[in-house]
């Protein structure tokens, strides 16, 4: 129900960001706000009992449905951000894209040490980003207990990459 719904929301946008690529535009999904709250409303349902002491949101569209999922929860939020962009002493990971590198930032009082932190973003593709998250996490002490997506692109095979790390792996829509 959800994920047609999510499934019928979403818009295809040939060609971006570049040839070749059909992108998965979720800001059709914002305009709806009885989905909006469903879609947070189906995390809290799968996650059941799970122990979160925060949720990791990955920038800039995990930062969307990561707040209000952490609010819902009752746990703080923790933006995970590009370099550069976050004011206070921060700990990074670089990891490889298709082409070149990226690096990814947390403030180093983002969460004590041994937290279960819920990583959350819009879309899992290829793992990459996520996968670069979870380590910076681990690096920091803390322990990934789950990923949630809106959206896994699964002919990616990302869900492959990341299940070592943590075999909670919510997607609402494949
Ligand atoms: P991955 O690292 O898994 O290959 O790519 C996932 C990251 O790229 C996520 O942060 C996600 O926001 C972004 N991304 C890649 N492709 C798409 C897409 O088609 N739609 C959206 N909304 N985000 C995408």
């Amino acid at each position: 129900m959800i994920e047609q719904q999510i499934k019928a929301a979403i818009r295809d946008i040939p060609d971006f960001p570049k040839p070749g690529i059909v992108f998965k535009d979720i800001t059709t999904i914002l305009k709806d706000h009885a989905l909006c709250e469903s879609i947070v409303n189906a995390f809290i349902e799968r996650l059941g009992n799970k122990q979160i002491d925060a949720v990791a949101g990955i920038e800039s569209r995990g930062f969307l449905f990561g707040l209000t999922l952490a609010n819902q929860l009752g746990v703080p939020f923790v933006p995970i951000r590009k370099a550069g962009k976050l004011p206070y002493s921060v700990k990074q990971k670089k990891y490889d894209l298709e082409y070149g590198s990226a690096v990814i930032e947390m403030h180093t009082d983002a969460f004590e040490p041994g937290a279960h932190i819920l990583l959350h973003d819009d879309l899992l593709a290829t793992g990459g980003t996520v996968m670069a998250a979870s380590e910076l996490i681990h690096d920091m002490g803390g322990h990934v207990c789950g990923f949630t997506f809106i959206v896994e692109l699964g002919f990616l095979g990302g869900r492959e990459k990341i299940v070592p790390v943590s075999d909670e792996v919510i997607a609402l829509a494949v």
